[in-house]
């Protein structure tokens, strides 16, 4: 099959990568579109130590699945963290997503979506309803991750979640997405960044964006009730202690690799909450999609053939660069 590998730290497109193979509990998907992800451009250069077949956001259609054989023709989106489905954690706490024996698709020692065909566990599929295009539907991972912090905060049933002020700080993908997320349950939004046009993309859905460059952040500090910091600086999380208001939740949605100084009294001081968030629900993500009440498409700037996989990792690793979308 083609593929775009990374091994041996070199990145490069093959013609002809050994198709991977699917165990009994396995559905073989056949790509469609991937989209390349700042992780991606992460791992490239080392992050995790991984080596093979890079992307974990794309839909595809299932064309062979020995277990499960009614998934066979079905398009889908796949849940990225491929777990055991029999451990303790699985099982009994059911937190599959924390599984210790977990994979996780074109992330850590599974194959990735960049490449005709990626296998992964058949209760990983979410059919994708017939109203959700691909160009759409290859947002899932992402926009899921954008909704666990909704569901990690109860917002949907906490009565006081409409009036609270929320404060994204970083105007990349991942930020236009949880603006919008975070618009369907709290009335004001702000989306602190650098980058007035993308910005701008996100305004119609009733976002405020916010350039740092033009007004001083301190005119906000305590004034937030809950601050997502995904701007992946070490100065981020500091910033984002101070917008908080008292008792106040900073969200940490930014794996920042390098380490940083921090000062954590305003935790203890304002008593806020740290939360860490990684992964969501992907059939939360569909559902939103099917009714339109989020709308990723504007973030799309580039489309490249699979063949041109390593030009659109350079490309999406240049600066201020949104959505790159791989096509199969
Ligand atoms: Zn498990």
């Amino acid at each position: 099959m083609r593929a775009v590998l990374f091994q041996d730290k070199q990145l490069s497109y093959q013609a002809e990568q050994e198709a991977p193979k699917a165990g009994p509990k396995d559905a073989l998907v056949k790509v469609s579109k991937a989209g390349v992800c700042n992780t991606d451009l992460e791992l490239v250069k080392g992050y995790m130590g991984f080596n093979g077949v890079l992307g974990h956001e794309f839909v595809g259609v299932v064309e062979a699945c020995e277990s499960q054989p009614q998934w066979v023709g079905q398009r889908v989106c796949v849940d990225i963290n491929a777990a055991c489905g029999v451990c303790d954690t699985c099982v009994v706490e059911k937190q599959p997503h924390h599984c210790p024996h977990r994979t996780v698709l074109g992330i850590v020692n599974h194959g990735g979506a960049f490449a005709d065909y990626i296998v992964a566990p058949y209760y990983n599929l979410y059919p994708v309803p017939a109203n959700v295009s691909d160009e759409e539907a290859v947002f899932v991972e992402p926009l899921a991750a954008a909704f666990e912090i909704p569901e990690q905060m109860k917002l949907a049933e906490n009565p006081k979640a409409k009036g609270y002020r929320v404060i994204v700080q970083g105007d990349g993908k991942l930020g236009l997405l949880i603006a919008q997320v975070m618009r369907l349950y709290c009335d004001e939004v702000l989306l602190f960044g650098k980058h007035s046009s993308k910005m701008a993309l996100v305004e119609p859905f009733g976002v405020t964006p916010v350039l740092i460059t033009k007004t001083p952040v301190e005119s906000f500090f305590k004034t937030a009730d809950i601050v997502v910091e995904v701007s992946g600086t070490a100065a981020g999380l500091s910033q984002a202690m101070n917008l908080c208001k008292p008792r106040g939740t900073v969200v940490l949605k930014s794996t920042v690799a390098e380490g940083a100084a921090l000062d954590l009294s305003p935790l203890v001081i304002d008593e806020l909450t740290l939360l860490g968030s990684r992964c969501g629900p992907f059939d939360v993500a569909l559902q939103a999609l099917a009714a339109k009440t989020v709308n990723p498409l504007p973030l799309i700037q580039h489309r490249f053939p699979l063949e041109a996989g390593v030009e659109a990792m350079a490309v999406a690793a240049s600066r201020g660069t949104l959505k790159v979308l791989l096509e199969l």
